[in-house]
């Protein structure tokens, strides 16, 4: 039998992609491996988020070279580093086979084919008219051993952010009809599934036949689901509606990622947000008002093209009233066919030396804030739903509050159970403690699977 390793960069829509690439490789006779030395095929699933992402691609891709090289295994890339540069890649890396875009994954059975029986190199990254993409099903034994799963709900974004290759490299925005979404979700909990996390690149712009909000309650109301979660939202598209479900149903986790990118005005014009600071912090207070018990987090992006040392003062500023949960924060990557990338030297280039020092800086304060307010949970009982084995410590058990903090307990219960623990320590990422009683058992018993068990690394 043929084998298969998969190589998955980036964000989460990647890692629910390579599920749906290692389902499309078994139906056509392939056995996923974990040791890409003995793969017959390699595939990348890359991101093209930052430059970052992409020179890793590329010293992977040398990599795997050598094992075409000694076994003539077959090479291809997928994702958005593939979607962005096209027969481009092909040019670059000559022992690359096939390159194929987001919308082709279940392509790959006849890409396969083409490349063993016709002896050709194939680039396949045409878009699906949105009007008949079909949202390639998840096999629900896929996750048979997973507590938590997440869900593809939308592809694409049509937003243009000014820093953004998603666009570029993830198309227009489709949303998957709802009642597929209904009946994944029904799958996953025969399976052992307690909680979903309905993802897409834009996700509160969704438009499946009912609202966002309403997708998310109807979403809860599927028997066995305890916890519905969502990721990744634009501020713009945090209704009134998307609030008042939050304060009406528990079972919408109470934790919302809301990326605000920068806390300076002129700023966010730059990069095309279209909110105000004012305007973002009064959704915020408005959601914290419906739901007390929310926690939020952000994304920052540091050194935005014309960003002055007053504008990251701004950012700070913004962190220290916002009081977020956490932040993920990066430095600016200047991205192809986006306006930033155009307008830089326009706008004014902000010195490598300079944006480091801020992201610094300003994870430093973050740091501060999350250590603060995870402190304040010592002493209480906080509910956790039980994923497995601690990642940091085999001897503990490990699972989230419903906030998303990340709770490893000393405790005996099962994967899927809901349990009360006791919280005894804490640090900025994490908090510890000892197992109470139990609220609920699973429903389906959950085979815990050893950690890292996938036949894919994500980088
Ligand atoms: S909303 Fe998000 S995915 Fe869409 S363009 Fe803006 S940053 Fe990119």
């Amino acid at each position: 039998m043929k084998r298969y390793f998969i190589h998955t960069f980036g964000c989460q829509m990647n890692v629910n992609d390579t599920l749906r690439m290692s389902e499309a490789l078994a139906k056509s006779g392939y056995a996923a491996t974990v040791d890409y030395e003995r793969a017959d095929l390699i595939v990348l699933n890359t991101c093209a988020i930052r430059e970052k992402a992409e020179d890793k691609m590329h010293s992977a891709l040398g990599r795997y070279r050598q094992v075409k090289l000694q076994r003539g295994a077959v090479i291809g890339v997928g994702g958005c580093v593939a979607q962005q540069e096209k027969a481009k890649l092909l040019e670059r890396s000559p022992w690359v086979d096939f390159v194929f875009g987001p919308d082709a994954i279940q392509n790959l059975p006849t890409i396969l084919d083409r490349v063993a029986k016709d002896r050709v190199r194939v680039v396949d990254t045409a878009w699906v008219d949105s009007e008949e993409y079909v949202f390639p099903r998840a096999d629900p034994e896929t996750s048979r051993g997973k507590v938590t799963e997440f869900i593809t709900i939308m592809k694409g974004c049509d937003n243009v952010c000014a820093f953004c290759v998603v666009p570029h490299t993830r198309g227009r925005e489709v949303s998957r009809p709802f009642i597929d979404v209904l009946a994944e979700t029904a799958d996953l909990v025969k399976v052992g599934v307690r909680e979903v996390t309905l993802i897409g690149q834009n996700v509160n712009s969704y438009r499946g036949g009912i609202s966002f909000a309403q997708m998310l309650l109807r979403t809860c109301e599927v028997p066995g689901i305890e916890r519905v979660r969502f990721t990744t939202s634009h501020p713009h598209d945090l209704s009134d509606e998307l609030i008042e479900a939050f304060r009406v149903q528990p079972k919408i986790a109470p934790h919302f990622h809301l990326p605000v990118q920068s806390g300076s005005d002129p700023v966010l014009k730059r990069m095309r947000r279209d909110y105000t600071v004012e305007q973002y912090l009064e959704r915020l207070a408005k959601l914290r008002a419906a739901r007390p018990d929310i926690a939020v987090t952000t994304d920052v992006i540091v050194g935005f093209p014309g960003e002055t040392e007053d504008d990251f003062q701004k950012t700070l500023e913004l962190t220290e009233r916002a009081q977020y949960d956490g932040q993920f924060s990066f430095v600016y990557s200047a991205r192809p066919k986006t306006m930033a990338l155009l307008k830089e030297e326009e706008w004014g280039v902000v010195p490598h030396e300079v944006k480091v020092e801020r992201l610094d800086r300003l994870q430093a304060l973050q740091k501060r804030i999350s250590q603060q307010l995870n402190a304040q949970n010592v002493g209480r009982t906080l509910e956790v739903l039980v994923e497995g084995r601690s990642k940091t410590d085999e001897t503990r058990r490990f699972g989230r509050t419903p906030q998303n903090r990340t709770v490893n307990f000393d405790g005996d219960a099962p994967a899927g159970a809901i349990v009360e623990v006791h919280i005894e320590r804490s640090s900025a990422s994490s908090l510890g403690g000892k197992q109470g009683r139990t609220l609920s058992s699973p429903a389906v018993v959950v085979p815990e699977k050893p950690i890292d068990a996938d036949s894919c690394v994500v980088a």
